[in-house]
């Protein structure tokens, strides 16, 4: 009898083993069953070619015909040509050359898939299928199949699905009662079959709910192991060492808040209390900060750094770029007035110093800053990486912020942290919301607290979209709207995605981007070049902004220009910003009332939302502009309407993750043949999310270790180890 740790090559022998080894990296008949089936195709369910009818979800079994391979501009296309006697059904393969070494002329098998109609021909785009043996009786291979419903798996050119569920069945044939992870009476609460039951289930259904239940359990199972590891980690982070740090009574918190120019929202003054009482305790404070752009998460945030140098501790505030961390430093000197400047005339006794640290500093000025931070003199320390460097010694680091989590990785975080001599409190802010299961995943390991208002006085963005192509005219409208805000004493962003003509791609693509634009362009080769700021802003000085003072600013530049521009529009001695997505995160000019995005269906829904959150800040209507070139009724144009017909941040960020395959929200954590990870989806996935981290928090807290649940333990262990605690450790 088998487990699930037994090698393969002991059940079906060296040569078929070391095959599953090289088409699939299967080691162990627990690699194999957890090859889960894609679907499943019915018998006595099929369907004559000459009856389908478009948009039906049909079955055919019919004889391969003709195989025709065409090679275009950097992919292939298979055509495959089958027959059942009634009629003809044409299929499809994009980029999978080698389905034509076995889909051969002559073979059987069975095809599924949706009918599409394409010239007048039905067509199967990549349907799934099954293939009869070579040399096999038709009919009885296919009554000699295990059951009533054929799994088709996800298959390989030396390996196609009718020999994995072969080797699935020998393998099944042989395994042992294996005893369940969970505890019985869990499961029955729950409702689930057994483990036992449901691995045997998903492979050789008895029914189609059976199957369902049984792809119930088993992504259960992987939710709750992955919950474990996060409450665990949790757990863990509450037992270590960490000082205390308190709000003095009259102390800098206090000074503070009676400066403050405005009072905290109702939202702020919780999440500030929150903050207040975990910093208070002896164990590091791990949160996490979401709020919309401009729900005022910085002054929380700097609330918080006070409680520290009130307590006679040092913050530190990482900010993701340069303009970013000078702004900051900006902001804060000035909501801290004299409370900034200890130590010098007509500072405040009582005060800290706040020091800015960037890679572009001259050596005299950094040496300048590494003693104050050494010394204790500066209570608040701002910069980039360079606070990362080797060599830089904080006196007794207490908070760390983090600004932005989404562009720092997990080392950068854990290189600050250790520059503390115990555990420093962690506060971690985004201004990207993203769904609460996606965050539980995500960010599972930190406590969540969310800023959902936007402090009074701001006045809602209004969103439209340009669609060029159609209404050509429409453009030149929007530059007058320029001109027409200008003239009211306000200022404008114009927003490219390229800096220049001859880049390739937009500034600041990451793989994500590229992914997607890839998705999203599909065949299009020839497209209209993209706008850059390099051309634009030119352009429009000569034309249609005549007058007004532009300037471009881009990543490109170097950081003196990008600074003395980014100072020059603050001061408001430029009318109207070209940028490139330097501008996305946080820069904060509330006297900016209009933005116009250049090539929109270029950008994220989530980034679109992040721009637009540059206007309208200062209690004027802020205009948002997305001008695109796609088709009306293209997916691109469907984008830009759902961005400007809601501001709720959370939905959009919904709207984006739901374009973007699960692989890439939970990263390299469902990608090799090792991973714990194969069911789950973040979205689809959202009450069986809930209900894990709920069973698994119940868990942790009754039983710490899960010493009364060996197997479990085990189990989170393999999964801590395993490629995916590199995502789940993000924050
Ligand atoms: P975020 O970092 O969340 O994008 P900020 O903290 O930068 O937001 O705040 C955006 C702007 O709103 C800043 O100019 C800030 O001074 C202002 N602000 C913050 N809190 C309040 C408040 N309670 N009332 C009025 N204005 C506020
Ligand atoms: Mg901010």
């Amino acid at each position: 009898m088998s487990t699930l740790e037994t090698p393969l090559k002991r059940e079906l022998g060296d040569r078929t083993a070391t095959a599953l080894s090289k088409a699939f990296g299967m080691e162990t008949v627990g690699d194999l069953l957890r090859h889960y089936p894609r679907r499943y195709v019915v018998r006595g369910e099929l369907s004559n070619i000459s009856e389908l009818a478009e948009g039906e979800e049909a079955t055919v079994l019919a004889e391969i015909a003709a195989v025709h391979l065409r090679r275009a501009t950097g992919r292939t296309i298979l055509e495959v040509v089958v027959t059942d006697g009634s009629a003809k059904l044409w299929l499809t393969f994009f980029n999978q050359p080698w389905r034509e070494k076995e889909l051969r002329v002559g073979r059987t098998g069975m095809f599924a898939g949706k009918v599409g109609l394409f010239n007048g021909k039905r067509q199967l785009s990549h349907p799934d299928y099954q293939l009869i043996p070579d040399g096999d009786d038709v009919d009885e291979a296919i009554s000699g199949f295990a059951g009533k419903f054929l799994p088709v798996y996800p298959s390989a050119s030396k390996f196609p699905s009718w020999k994995i569920s072969q080797c699935v069945e020998i393998v099944l044939d042989g395994l042992e009662d294996i005893p369940d992870l969970l505890p019985a009476e869990i499961v029955k609460v729950l409702g689930y079959l057994s483990f036992v039951e449901s691995i045997r289930e998903i492979h050789q259904p008895t029914s189609l709910e059976n199957s369902a239940l049984a792809r119930q359990r088993l992504t259960f199972d992987e939710a709750l192991l992955l919950q474990l590891l996060l409450a665990q980690r949790r757990a863990q982070y509450r037992s270590m060492p960490a000082i205390a740090r308190r709000v003095k009574p009259d102390g800098l918190v206090a000074r503070f808040e009676s400066l403050l120019p405005f009072t905290l929202t109702k939202g702020q003054q919780e999440v500030a209390a929150e903050i207040e009482s975990d910093m208070a305790r002896t164990h590091p404070m791990h949160r996490l900060l979401q709020g919309e752009v401009g729900s005022g998460k910085t002054v929380v945030a700097l609330r918080a750094a006070l409680t520290v140098v009130d307590s006679g501790g040092q913050a530190a505030l990482l900010a993701p770029t340069e303009v970013l961390a000078q702004q900051h430093f900006k902001t804060i000197t000035k909501l801290l007035g004299p409370l900034a400047e200890a130590g010098t005339l007509g500072g405040d006794v009582d005060g800290t110093q706040v020091v800015l640290l960037t890679g572009s500093m001259t050596a005299a000025s950094r040496r300048d800053a590494y003693a104050k931070i050494a010394s204790g003199d500066a209570g608040i320390v701002i910069g980039t990486h360079a606070l990362l460097t080797e060599g830089l010694d904080f006196h007794d680091l207490g908070l760390v912020i983090v600004d932005e989590q989404h562009r720092f990785g997990v080392e950068q975080r854990d290189a600050l942290r250790t520059k503390a001599k115990v555990p420093p409190h962690v506060l971690v802010m985004t201004a990207t919301p993203i769904p609460r299961t996606v965050a539980m995943t995500i960010f599972g390991d930190l406590e969540i607290s969310t800023l959902h208002e936007l402090p009074a006085g701001r006045t809602p963005i209004a969103t439209h979209v340009i669609p060029v192509l159609e209404k050509p005219h429409y453009l030149d409208r929007a530059w007058e709207r320029i001109r027409e805000e200008v003239a009211k004493g306000h200022q404008a962003y114009i927003v490219a995605p390229r800096i220049s003509a001859t880049e390739s791609e937009p500034e600041g693509m990451t793989d994500i981007d590229r992914a997607i634009a890839k998705l999203l362009d599909g065949d299009k080769e020839e497209k209209t070049p993209l706008t850059s700021v390099e051309e634009l802003a030119p352009k429009l000085t000569l034309r249609a902004l005549k007058g007004l003072r532009v300037a471009p600013l881009h990543g490109r530049q170097s950081a003196e220009l990008k600074d003395a521009t980014m100072q020059a529009f603050a001061e408001g001695k430029i009318d109207v910003l070209v940028a490139t997505t330097v501008i996305e995160v946080g820069v904060d000019i509330p006297n900016a009332s209009m933005m116009v995005i250049m090539d929109g269906d270029r950008f994220g829904v989530s980034q679109l939302h992040q721009l637009r959150g540059r206007v309208g800040r200062g209690g004027v209507p802020g205009l948002c502009l997305l001008v695109s070139a796609a088709a009306e009724d293209s997916s691109a144009m469907a984008r830009l309407s759902a961005v400007a017909s809601t501001l709720d941040g959370f939905e959009l960020s919904r709207i984006d993750l739901d374009q973007r395959s699960e692989g890439d929200v939970l990263g390299k954590a469902q990608s090799g043949v090792r991973s714990h990870l194969r069911l789950l989806k973040v979205l689809r996935d959202e009450p069986l999310i809930e209900k894990a981290r709920l069973v698994g928090t119940k868990l942790i807290e009754a039983d710490p270790n899960l010493a009364a649940l060996p197997e479990l333990a085990a189990a989170v262990k393999e999964l801590a180890a395993d490629e995916a605690s590199t995502f789940v450790d993000k924050g």
